[in-house]
């Protein structure tokens, strides 16, 4: 690495959810030291801190599981069996798509151990707050943690926030929502204890407490199927994705008000569960949070985005650093998602220039920061492609660390493939 005297690391990583981890594990593994900074205090992105309880993307859709992702999400996978979670690919009946059921707790625990095992610097309880730039280049990170204000320098950076907070603090362009500024509806997933372990849940029993809910409720819930549930790994809690609310923008007060009436809904809703379906009757809300489910936000300039076309084309390219396997999944429409699934061999590639930054030199993109269509992000932004778009843009951001210079797809899918990636 040609660090300057005056850098504290080769590659800073902002946000810790799959994408953050993918590209922090990349980064070191090609050789740079690492800084990974994280808000809570805790790694796994929306996986521990929105209760999203299960893995998309590793495999693609079809009878049997083929895999499409390996390298750092397959160590987290080993990590997660390591634990005790059996982390097997598992036929959703409800979407027909294969997922990995995950345990947040266990999660957290091998997230922590993979990237001490990595040797990388992960600063918990810590947000970033600003960044110095250059012309073209970022400089530093300004953080805001436990201590007060601190300043990183570094050669490499690469926004893993999810909401592109890196992007938008140093100036960048981005587009808000898809291309009519319209946000997809964001989630309150809710983990629901007190129920029987041999307990059958009636998918019919569950929508007419939907129903009778809606009846009672300020706040309604669209899903009239009853929603997407299933156990949590190794416990008998019923872990529900029944609770959409519509985001008008990204304020803070809108997302306020999301969560407050999230919660209120999440309430009644186990009363009404309580009162009404045999198996229930002392069941209680184990969990809501720590946050709503953010599904979309920012997209910031990329050099190229990803498109409708592509995806259902399952267009492969030689400038390809990512596979990305999950069909598109759009939730414009709150409780109502729509799927459309990926053509040819049933998976995409994510090129080099949709996980680098477009307006400046030394910025990468991971996980649902990368860049892509409307239609094309409903695809590309979970978790286990995250995982591989992040172990791309931390690898292109350490190369170019060592070289001065920003290297090109043909040398970041080389070292890729080396460091075990599935291209
Ligand atoms: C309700 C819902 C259900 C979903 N279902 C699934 C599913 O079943 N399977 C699946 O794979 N995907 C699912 N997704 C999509 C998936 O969860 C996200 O797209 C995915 O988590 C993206 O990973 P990421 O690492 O890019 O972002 P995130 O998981 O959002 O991680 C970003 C991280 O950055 C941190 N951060 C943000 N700003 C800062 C800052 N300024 N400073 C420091 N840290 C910061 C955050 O705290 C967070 O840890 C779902 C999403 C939602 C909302």
């Amino acid at each position: 690495m040609t660090r300057r005297p005056e850098a504290d690391y080769d590659v800073i990583v902002i946000g810790g959810g799959a994408g953050g981890v993918g590209a922090a594990l990349g980064a070191a593994k090609a050789g740079a030291k690492v800084c990974l900074v994280e808000k809570y205090g805790f790694l796994g992105g929306a996986a521990t801190n929105a209760q999203v309880l299960a893995y998309c993307g590793f495999f693609q859709q079809g009878g049997e599981p083929r895999q499409a992702v390996a390298g750092a999400g397959e160590q987290v996978l080993e990590a997660l069996r390591g634990l005790g979670v059996k982390a097997q690919p598992y036929h959703s009946e409800t979407t027909g798509n294969w997922i990995v059921l995950l345990d947040p707790e266990r999660l957290k625990v091998a997230l922590d151990r993979l990237c001490a095992a990595h040797g990388v610097d992960v600063m918990l309880h810590t947000r970033l707050a600003a960044v110095a730039r250059t012309g073209n280049r970022l400089e530093a990170a300004t953080l805001a943690g436990m201590d007060g204000r601190s300043r990183i320098a570094g050669e490499a950076f690469v926004d893993a926030s999810g909401d592109a907070n890196l992007a938008l603090v140093a100036g960048l362009d981005f587009r808000v929502g898809d291309e009519e500024r319209r946000l997809q509806a964001a989630t309150m997933p809710v983990r629901i204890g007190g129920l029987d372990p041999d307990l059958k849940i009636d998918r019919n029993a569950i929508k007419a407490a939907v129903d009778t809910y809606n009846e009672r409720a300020e706040f309604k819930i669209n899903r009239s199927d009853g929603g997407i549930y299933t156990r949590v790994p190794g416990s008998s809690d019923f872990w529900w994705l029944v609770i959409d609310r519509e985001m008008a923008d990204l304020g803070s007060r809108t997302f306020t008000r999301a969560e407050q009436s999230g919660r209120e809904m999440a309430l009644l809703l186990v009363d009404v569960l309580r009162e009404k379906v045999p198996g229930f009757e002392r069941a209680w809300l184990a969990q809501t949070g720590p946050q709503i489910g953010v599904r979309e936000s920012r997209h910031p300039a990329a050099r190229y985005e990803i498109t409708y076309d592509d995806v259902v084309g399952g267009r492969q390219r030689e400038d390809g650093v990512a596979r990305a396997a999950w069909p598109i999944e759009l939730h414009k429409e709150a409780g109502k998602p729509f799927y459309q699934s990926i053509g040819a061999d049933g998976f995409f590639h994510v090129p080099l220039d949709a996980v680098t930054a477009r307006g400046l030199d030394n910025l990468w993109y991971a996980g649902r920061v990368v860049g892509a269509d409307s239609l094309a992000y409903g695809s590309i932004r979970v978790m286990g492609t995250a995982f591989a778009t992040g172990e791309a843009a931390g690898t292109a951001a350490a190369l170019a660390a060592e070289a001065g210079k920003a290297p090109d797809a043909a040398t970041v899918r080389a070292r890729l493939i080396e460091n075990g990636a599935m291209i």
